[in-house]
């Protein structure tokens, strides 16, 4: 195939294996994945996504979307094909009066929450800051803000995309309304977003970070923190982990490498009320670390970027609870136990509050009756961990099944096949395949969690 004929402007770059970049061009963050994408189109404006749209088409190569790349099972990229990369596209404009926000889809977290910030502004997202926007909304998103603002896709209210047949859309409520419903959950499935519209919240700084206990004490502070958490309003969100302490500042080094359970907080409300807030927290254990406090919204969603770099082993696996049952704590404490290093961990986030305001029918992100998604991430900072980390992994995945609702959050899956896809959009499945019958019936956008056409 001659991928010269796809760029026909010098911005546009389009990359090959022979292509100075390229091997950097093909990594994602998860360096488990080695895939090698016949071509790689840098995209640099909707324009060149629709050439690279139509120029796969007519050509019948298969391909793959990438935003930020951080997707674990590594569906940024397809051995062969060709990859559309929106890693340039970093346009975000804040419309301060009206508390919205126009972002192209290569932006990354960090990047939107240093924009909004500087108007005081902040939009539901993730808890890693070089996590893609893209995906990430596509997908739900959930993180610190979600009990008080809902998920990602809550807070979307338009996108721009480029749709197989090469056409550019948007999508909103009164435009494509079917597109819009479907694009808020339903993955890569429909189309090439180049932006997206958020509304924002007013937050500017919280009281927030982590507070740990000794892993002696996580069924007590599993009950605690449940009930407390059932019983607060939605200014208060946080996410119970167990973990390794990592052997570096500023975790104090009598703790360093001490397996723990622990709450990551944040509490949105007004400030001078989060001393009272916290003082039964306080309270309870006493904490063997606390370092909540007041912090500004970016600081907290880019604590744990360092300890996260690119170029990580990466395997994860998602569940959804309703409860925490006592046998489902049990399993936690005895795979907490087993945590084989400092990167190595598990949480379960909130998605109550806010979340609970939309009903599963009225997106196709269809998992609103459960109180958190749990994710379970073995790291490893070298290939020679991969084995450990990923048997880890599955094996607790596995203790938990039988506990868990069914399916799991799409951007927390492996390639774990179409039944959990199906499980995972339960009673939504079947309208979602049906609207992509109608924007994609020949299943040109499959390197993702597919839903497929009728
Ligand atoms: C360290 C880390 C932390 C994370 N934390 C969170 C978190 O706090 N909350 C949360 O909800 N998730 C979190 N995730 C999961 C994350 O949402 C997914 O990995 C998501 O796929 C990342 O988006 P991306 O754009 O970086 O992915 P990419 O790997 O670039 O893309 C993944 C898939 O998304 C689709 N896609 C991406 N962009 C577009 C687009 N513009 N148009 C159409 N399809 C597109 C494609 O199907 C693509 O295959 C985290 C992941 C990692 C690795």
């Amino acid at each position: 195939m001659n991928y010269e004929n796809l760029s026909d402007s010098s911005v546009f770059e389009v990359l090959t294996p022979k292509s100075k970049g390229y091997d950097d061009a093909r990594a994602v963050y998860n360096a488990m994945i080695d895939k090698r994408p016949a071509a790689i189109a840098i995209c640099q404006s909707e324009t060149d996504v629709v050439k690279a749209v139509n120029f796969a088409r007519e050509n019948d190569i298969e391909i793959a979307i990438r935003g930020g790349g951080h997707n674990g099972a590594g569906l940024a990229l397809v051995d062969d094909g060709l990859v559309i990369d929106l890693s340039k596209m970093k346009g975000i404009a804040i419309d301060v009066a009206a508390k919205t926000a126009q972002i192209q889809s290569g932006c990354l977290l960090k990047e939107v929450d240093a924009a909004t910030h500087e108007h005081g502004l902040a939009l539901p997202s993730g808890i890693i800051g070089s996590t893609g926007i893209g995906g990430l909304t596509l997908g739900g998103g959930m993180g610190y803000l979600s009990r008080k603002g809902g998920l990602t896709i809550d807070n979307l209210l338009e996108c721009k995309v480029v749709l197989a047949s090469g056409e550019l859309v948007t999508a909103n409520k009164d435009s494509h309304p079917d597109l819009f419903w479907a694009l808020r959950g339903g993955g890569g499935n429909f189309g090439v977003v180049t932006s997206f519209k958020f509304k924002l919240l007013s937050i500017k700084n919280v009281y927030a970070g982590p507070m740990f206990w000794p892993i002696e004490k996580a069924k007590e502070a599993m009950r605690f923190y449940d009930t407390l958490t059932k019983n607060s309003s939605n200014d208060l969100y946080g996410f119970f982990a167990f973990l390794m302490v990592p052997p570096a500042a500023p975790f104090p080094e009598h703790l360093w490498n001490q397996k723990v359970c622990g709450v990551v907080w944040n509490y949105t409300g007004p400030i001078e009320e989060a001393e009272k807030i916290f003082k039964p927290i306080r309270e309870f254990g006493p904490p063997i670390l606390d370092f909540v406090g007041e912090i500004p919204m970016p600081a907290l969603n880019s604590m744990f970027d360092g300890l996260y770099p690119p170029g990580l082993q990466w395997y994860w696996r998602g569940h959804y609870f309703k409860e925490l049952t006592d046998e489902a704590i049990d399993i936690n404490i005895e795979f907490g136990n087993e945590i084989p290093n400092f990167h190595t961990t598990s949480h379960l986030y909130p998605i109550d509050g806010a979340v609970h305001d939309v009903s599963n029918r009225d997106t196709a992100w269809a998992n609103r009756d459960a109180r958190w998604a749990q994710v379970i991430v073995g790291v490893a900072p070298e290939p020679e961990g991969a084995e450990e980390i990923t048997n880890w992994c599955k094996n607790f995945y596995n203790a938990l099944t039988p506990h868990a609702m069914g399916g799991a959050y799409v951007n927390f899956m492996m390639e774990e096949g179409d039944a959990k896809v199906k499980a995972s959009y339960k009673g939504n499945y079947e309208r979602l395949s049906s609207i992509k019958s109608k924007y994609d019936p020949d299943n040109f956008f499959h390197i993702n969690q597919n839903i497929r056409p009728k």
